[in-house]
């Protein structure tokens, strides 16, 4: 691709890294940032400097946040006996949406995956193992989508737990194997949820 300028062809670059965008793609977006007012594609930068600077993860539960303690942690209606563990953010989005989880999130950042290299000390699992030895926790649910890594993540989790005193359950296979959490409807996911099953059972199965 041949550019007339150097700044089109740097910003035609940057854009093109990002996933499922190629160059074609774009460099169609640069040229709609350059039609459309100058405010608006400030405001665009704006927001993804601020996006990525300012943005937090939550110190309890890692979930992306604006502040250290994210809003759902610090929700008093909430009850900090019950912690659903999941991915990342965009589960706890669509948990969140089914309005039938009253507890809080634990976000892993990732599953287990030995094909990706991703061990257990790459994610978020140890301060959830202390979470649970402090004994607060009565429940923990896993929530991580039915694929191989997402039990092998749960399989791990529940060994390092089980000598403490932890329910584990895990959301009703509503949810057909390969399927990602942020995929599944609202209302499959809210009842599976409500209809989970213990840990334990569902190793059997
Ligand atoms: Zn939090």
């Amino acid at each position: 691709m041949e550019f007339s300028s150097k700044l089109l062809e740097k910003a035609v670059q940057e854009m093109s890294q990002l996933p499922g965008i190629g160059k074609r793609t774009a460099l169609r977006l640069m040229l709609h940032l350059l039609r459309q007012p100058e405010d608006q594609t400030l405001e665009l930068a704006k927001a993804l400097k601020a996006m990525r600077t300012d943005i937090k993860f939550c110190k309890s539960c890692n979930n992306i946040s604006d502040q250290d303690i994210c809003e759902i942690c610090a929700n008093p209606h909430r009850t900090h006996e019950i912690i659903c563990v999941v991915e990342d953010i965009r589960d706890v989005m669509a948990i969140e949406n089914t309005s039938s989880f009253k507890g809080l999130y634990h976000v892993l950042g990732g599953k287990i995956s030995p094909m990706d290299g991703i061990g257990p000390n790459d994610l978020n699992i140890q301060p959830l193992v202390e979470k649970v030895k402090q004994g607060t926790v009565k429940e923990l649910i896993f929530a991580l989508g039915s694929t191989m890594e997402g039990d092998t993540t749960n399989f791990y989790i529940y060994k390092q737990i089980q000598d403490y005193h932890v329910t584990t359950s895990t959301i009703a296979r509503g949810i057909s194997v390969g399927n990602e959490l942020e995929y599944t409807d609202e209302i499959t996911l809210g009842r599976s949820i409500i209809n989970r099953i213990p840990f334990e059972a569902s190793l059997k199965s």
